[in-house]
């Protein structure tokens, strides 16, 4: 439990730009909700909005004074998921006192927000993700680093059986630019299970994107981003978990599914697991490919069960 030095009277300073404030009153919010007793009145707490000059750092805290310099310029690219997590991951340094941790679970996810990077190739996070945001608030007010019971390991995919219906199946089609398919009907709110097999996409030397609604899985070079396009303020922003997973041998032929049981997605690359999260509807019933400037190979399957 968090103990504060903070008898004395002393009259605390705050300044926090008007557009930072949310976010910290969550995090003092949040504190509170998961035990931690703390008030920002009993803080000095300074936040400056500065020129970071580095691509890779977007937040700084300096502990001796509890001042905060976060890069204007980023802030104002990032979603409100990533600002969140910027504001969390630097008051954890200032204000609980926490250093960095880069401990990873079994499918390359950061079990912290105290990770030194948001994206980074040591391990990946999700906070755009609700069911992650709340494991990573939880780990980071009380340091439990346990794979949320949500996260089946054991998922496997559905096989077609006579309870499956609105099938499609597209056996090796083969295309140039891209394959779309256009109002799906697999795609309601029944659960699904949508796979693609690109059968010569290491000859084309690209990426294999399989796209839904406004998200996307991609899978470039053995690393893999699961991608949601957010609408903020009349500019489209990418939220992306991103992962570098070791290990994976690739053929040419390789086949990305989506299983969604409930509000559960979990995807997979050739057979593996590789990541499990929670997503809201979708709006728009459309799959589609990236572009290929030569022919491409591929088969689809897609059914509700
Ligand atoms: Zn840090």
């Amino acid at each position: 439990m968090f103990c504060l030095l903070c008898a004395c009277n002393k009259e605390k300073t705050q300044v926090i730009p008007e557009e930072l404030e949310d976010y910290v009153h969550a995090f003092f919010r949040d504190a509170r909700k998961h035990g931690n007793n703390i008030h920002i009145e009993d803080f000095d707490l300074i936040f400056d909005f500065v020129q970071l000059n580095n691509d890779s750092v977007s937040g700084r805290c300096n502990a001796s004074n509890n001042r905060i310099e976060i890069d204007a310029a980023l802030w104002e690219r990032k979603s409100d998921d990533v600002k969140t997590w910027l504001i969390y991951h630097e008051l954890g340094h200032c204000i609980l006192g926490r250093e960095h941790y880069n401990g990873v679970f079994y499918n390359g996810e950061c079990q912290s927000m105290m990770c030194s990077d948001f994206i980074s190739d040591n391990c990946s996070t999700n906070f755009f993700s609700d069911a992650w945001k709340a494991y990573y608030v939880q780990e980071l007010f009380c340091e439990e680093r346990i794979l949320p019971d949500w996260y089946d390991t054991d998922a496997t995919l559905e096989i077609i059986t006579p309870l499956s219906y609105n099938t499609v199946i597209l056996d090796t089609v083969i295309f140039d630019d891209r394959l779309r398919i256009d109002s799906i009907s697999v795609l309601d709110d029944a659960d699904f299970q949508i796979c693609m097999t690109f059968h010569n996409w290491q000859d084309l030397g690209t990426c294999i994107h399989l796209n839904w609604d406004s998200k996307s899985l991609v899978l470039c070079d053995n690393k893999f981003t699961i991608r949601e396009k957010v609408l903020v303020e009349n500019t489209y922003l990418f939220n992306n978990y991103f992962q570098s997973k070791i290990g994976m041998e690739l053929d040419d032929e390789t086949t990305l599914c989506i299983l969604k049981e409930e509000e559960w997605y979990y995807f997979f690359v050739d057979m593996n697991l590789i990541h499990v999260m929670d997503f809201e509807t979708w709006v728009d019933k459309r799959v589609y490919t990236n572009s290929f400037d030569e022919n491409m190979e591929l088969s689809f399957k897609a059914f509700n069960f």
